[in-house]
């Protein structure tokens, strides 16, 4: 499936809730979130239908995402269905973590080849305020859950938050010494509740770099710029959404939980799919991916009216 600047879309992140069992400061208000009803949200059969459908477009790779999408009952038969798709190359899922320690093996089970864990500090206090529902042991757990599954080379999430958590970029390097951690390094988006945020809480991601001499560029992966300490066995990634615009290698497409395709993150732009089926999903998905535009304009702020928790990062 081709966009109309001749970028081939392979890569479908599709929300299974906007529902959220943490509520973090970056991404969603403490309360007063509208809660959608249960009958707004696509059931596991039409997910299910909206993956069988991008994939015969020629999407490859499926990541689940939310909302935490650990929360959403059926999310294990959504992986077995898309599991079973014979076009799909990989299947992930990208979580809080919190629930991980009784999931992990049952996602393995499933039909999960990888997982994206986000842990935006290593202090449990901090965690605590980050987060403010979450815990940080119930994390590390299901990291350790997610390695006794036989997850390799998972990758663990890390907003940076200038004055916040920039201190620990080294601690969160360090991660990588022993384990075949891929720690990513991702640069603050302005949507949502943290459009807000004062200046010094967007940090490029040079600090990285600049907190941690000895990273040696290894290549890229996806969006991510990639590097590693010489000697340890896991990699350290930099998302620059901010600070390098990776709209030209841009593969995604986007369906939010109430099933609207979107065909950019930062773009108001949304195609209803809720409802179509066989042919008219899939010219639908092709419409969608073919009106991608060429790259987002996040210096003068999101133009999408949602959070993230509504698409799902
Ligand atoms: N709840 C799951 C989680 O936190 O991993 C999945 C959904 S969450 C929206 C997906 C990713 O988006 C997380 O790694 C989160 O930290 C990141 N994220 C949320 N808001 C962001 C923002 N404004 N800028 C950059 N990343 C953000
Ligand atoms: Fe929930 Fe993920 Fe948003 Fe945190 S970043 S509030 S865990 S959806």
């Amino acid at each position: 499936m081709q966009d109309s600047y001749n970028r081939t879309i392979r890569y479908l992140r599709l929300s299974v809730t906007d529902l959220c069992n943490y509520r973090c400061r970056y991404c969603m208000a403490e309360e007063g979130i509208p809660k959608r009803a249960h009958g707004d949200i696509l059931s596991i059969e039409e997910l299910a239908e909206i993956g069988a459908a991008a994939v015969r477009c020629g999407v490859t790779k499926i990541r689940l995402t939310g909302g935490e999408p650990l929360v959403r009952r059926g999310v294990l038969t959504l992986c077995e269905k898309l599991r079973a798709l014979d076009e799909l190359r990989e299947l992930t899922v990208t979580t809080n973590g919190s629930l991980l320690k009784n999931a992990a093996i049952d996602l393995k089970k499933s039909g999960v080849d990888r997982l994206n864990i986000s842990i935006d500090s290593l202090s449990p206090s901090k965690f605590r305020d980050i987060s403010r529902l979450g815990e940080l042991d119930d994390v590390l757990r299901g990291l350790d859950a997610a390695k006794a599954a036989g997850f390799a080379r998972t990758k663990l999430n890390v907003v940076l938050l200038g004055g916040v958590n920039d201190d620990e970029i080294t601690d969160f390097v360090t991660l990588t010494r022993e384990e075949d951690y891929c720690v990513r390094f991702i640069e603050l988006m302005p949507m949502g509740v943290c459009a807000a945020f004062p200046r010094e809480r967007f940090l490029s991601a040079d600090a990285v770099l600049a907190a941690v001499p000895s990273l040696q560029p290894i290549g890229g992966d996806g969006v991510a710029e990639l590097y590693r300490v010489p000697g340890y066995r896991g990699t350290v990634g930099l998302i620059r959404p901010m600070s390098r615009c990776f709209c030209a290698e841009c593969d995604r497409i986007r369906v939010t939980a109430d099933g609207k395709l979107k065909p950019c993150l930062h773009s108001s732009a949304e195609l209803p799919l809720r409802g179509l089926h066989g042919i008219d999903l899939e010219n639908a998905i092709r419409q969608g991916a073919s009106i991608k535009p060429s790259r987002h304009h996040l210096a003068q702020g999101s133009d999408t009216p949602r959070g993230m928790y509504e698409i799902g990062g």
